[in-house]
């Protein structure tokens, strides 16, 4: 059995796959809203004890599914990458994808040559958050990119076949900003088309508010449930990329799950969105939200 070093992470649609912990930690650690691995020191495995561990998941030969973790895999050497693909796919011949967590500065670390390899040894999506397209926001929270970082990034991946599920953090220019944020970020999937997107609802841990409302001054208001389906109202609105989009707001911390393709779906969400704006239709209670 694997002893995983918790909290341990995964996107609500790798649910089915089996997680391989090849780094512990988030590389940069950096970012004022997230809390996810603050409790971890970054720490790499060495290929000896990732590969034993795949030796010892082994009696699972069905799997087809692995996701990679923690907070961002990507920013391992593409050697040892490329290493961990080769015996996955050794140990599980049913393996179908392989996934992980990005971000846009390991991103633009690797090379187009690397990214290539990446790809045709496996590497089927990166998880990339974009959490917005607002520079204002991206550096109230101290994100470390800009917009155009992101846009160049994933455009990079997706050039060299791999594909790209980004997130946007619906609450996170708080009332103050959020027409900013939404349509900045709006303008950010316009212009890169992810094949996935979805959305999920700001929520800061209460021991990390003050360090996460500091910069935004004069204030940050959170927004409220209504204003949340403002948001998610305005971007699906805006979203009119050429490509097609899968689209989710499946995430434990949303106000009402969506899901459709973008920009076909537009209608039938925005309709949605209204009916929960007018009675609370498909709204879901305050005690089933969280992670
Ligand atoms: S890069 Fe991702 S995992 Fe790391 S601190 Fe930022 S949001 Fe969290």
């Amino acid at each position: 059995m694997i002893d995983y070093d918790a909290p341990l992470f995964r996107p609500p649609s790798e649910a089915e796959s089996l997680i391989l912990q090849a780094t512990i930690g988030c590389s940069y650690n950096k970012c004022t809203f997230c809390s996810m691995y603050k409790s971890k020191k970054y720490k790499v495995k060495s290929f000896n004890i990732i590969s034993g561990e795949i030796d010892d998941l082994s009696a699972y030969s069905n799997v087809r599914r692995v996701f990679i973790a923690d907070g961002d895999a990507l920013a391992l050497e593409t050697s040892l990458l490329l290493k961990i693909f080769k015996k996955l796919h050794e140990t599980f011949p049913k393996l179908r994808r392989i996934s992980l967590y990005g971000n846009t500065i390991n991103l633009l670390q690797k090379t187009d040559l690397e990214l290539e390899q990446l790809s045709k040894a496996g590497l089927s999506i990166i998880y990339l958050g974009f959490e917005s397209g607002s520079d204002f926001i991206l550096e109230k929270i101290n994100k470390g990119v800009a917009k155009q970082d992101q846009a160049k990034a994933v455009n990079r991946a997706q050039s060299s076949g791999i594909d790209i599920s980004a997130t946007i953090i619906t609450g996170l220019g708080g009332k103050e900003h959020w027409k900013d944020h939404i349509e900045q970020s709006a303008e950010l999937v316009n212009i890169t088309s992810p094949k996935y997107l979805s959305t999920l609802t700001l929520m800061i841990d209460p021991n990390r508010k003050e360090k996460f409302t500091a910069p935004f001054k004069p204030g940050f208001t959170p927004q409220e449930d209504i204003g949340i389906l403002e948001e998610e109202k305005l971007l699906i609105g805006l979203i009119n990329s050429p490509g097609r989009i899968i689209f989710r707001s499946n995430h434990a911390s949303n106000v009402l799950p969506l899901s459709g393709i973008l920009p076909r779906d537009k209608g039938k969400l925005l309709k949605q969105i209204d009916l929960a704006m007018g009675d609370g239709t498909g709204i879901r209670p305050m005690w089933i939200r969280g992670l």
